[in-house]
């Protein structure tokens, strides 16, 4: 073994041996919430085998349109040259997509075809024309490329696409929907470990919650409405108030359907706008011009890490400013996300947070910062 190896080897087994109890605990009940591995039965050099994961919520999720406790996933692997990489596929229910639907789709992908993972425009695009939707899994196919074209690399995947790892933002902890009691202790919990707390608003009591808060802490909140508000005006007059407590800007205000009353309201709020359920891909955003500030970019709507870059682009070019957000997610996609954001405006990457049972170490928050790991490809330690 090479001197570079062995102590690539020695920092992983390092790592893992201090985390060892609490991982010997996330284990067993990791084994519980897994489905049987799937191995693609188009086999190739590169070898595609999947699983559904169900993701546990740390706490009931409650927004403007939904409440839950869990989210159905399917873990990816694609193998090449003693290499793994590792992707992810996500499905909230208000997507539209289901745990069967991704295994079906991820059946019909056949990579035999390909000679290599570095084709991945071409495996892309291939993926992309099998079926119309199927964004999660299509992102899940993505990632896992973008992994394990580090790992062959031997190098980080943000060093491969050219970006600054010293320029990660914060990121924002999200304080759902919940009684005051509730959300004083959750905002007591995190306070002290992020830099930025985002609120999910656009319901009856959302001011008493950002009240309930601000009895706690000053640090500067963001709001999302998830497509709350249906009045116009409400909504303005409601984007003053919550300047005045400190917001600093506000998501997806009213619903994706009344696109012209969100775009009065933007030429009106003084807070930055910007877009959630109104952006799923690249050809969405021609028709938020003038509509929204910002895009919120997620790696489930987006197909991934290749067309979040080319919708980034378009929507710099277009002076529209960026955030990227996720689903809950393990640290799988999560790092993924987290690696465009030294390019973003605003990161609101919490997902593997919230959720009881990670697979994985990767991207963390260090003082309410997002840190990227310095290993190959995700950087991903399996736990
Ligand atoms: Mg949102």
């Amino acid at each position: 073994m090479q001197r570079r190896e062995f102590l690539k080897r020695g920092a992983l087994y390092g790592a893992a041996a201090v985390v060892a109890p609490q991982l010997l605990m996330s284990c067993a009940s990791n084994t519980a919430q897994r489905g049987d591995v799937i191995q693609s039965k188009h086999q190739g050099k590169m070898k595609l085998s999947f699983f559904p994961y169900e993701l546990k919520l740390r706490h009931t999720f409650t927004v403007a349109t939904y409440t839950r406790t869990t989210t159905p996933g399917v873990q990816v692997r694609i193998e090449y040259e003693g290499k793994v990489g590792h992707g992810e596929a996500s499905m909230p229910p208000y997507l539209g997509y289901t745990l069967d639907g991704t295994l079906a789709f991820l059946q019909k992908v056949d990579l035999s075809e390909f000679a290599s993972p570095f084709l991945i425009e071409d495996i892309l695009d291939y993926v992309d024309h099998l079926e119309e939707g199927q964004t999660p899994a299509k992102a899940a196919i993505d990632i896992a490329l973008h992994d394990l074209i580090g790992q062959l690399c031997d190098r980080p995947l943000y060093e491969i696409l050219g970006y600054n790892p010293d320029k990660t933002p914060s990121t924002s902890f999200t304080i759902g929907i919940d009684t005051p009691e509730v959300v004083r202790k959750k905002t007591l919990e995190c306070a002290d470990k992020f830099n930025v707390l985002k609120v999910k608003v656009g319901y009856d009591g959302d001011e008493q919650m950002i009240k309930t808060i601000r009895e706690i802490t000053q640090l500067p909140l963001v709001v999302d409405a998830n497509q709350g508000w249906t009045d116009r005006q409400m909504a303005l007059d409601k984007i003053y108030w919550l300047k005045s407590q400190g917001v600093q800007m506000i998501e997806q205000p009213m619903p994706k359907t009344m696109l012209d009353d969100t775009a009065w309201l933007t030429q009106h709020s003084p807070l930055p706008v910007y877009a959630d359920e109104s952006v799923q891909r690249l050809k969405d955003l021609p028709k938020l011009k003038g509509a929204f500030h910002g895009i919120n970019i997620k790696l489930m709507k987006s197909t991934g890490v290749r067309e979040a870059v080319r919708m980034m682009n378009y929507a710099r070019a277009e002076g529209m400013r960026v955030m990227i957000g996720c689903m809950t997610e393990t640290s799988a996609a999560v790092t993924a996300a987290a690696t465009l954001s030294p390019l973003v405006d605003f990161a609101d990457l919490d997902g593997n947070l919230l959720i009881a049972n990670d697979l994985y170490e990767g991207v963390t928050v260090v003082k309410g910062r997002l840190t990227l790991p310095n290993r190959p490809g995700l950087g991903l330690i399996e736990l």
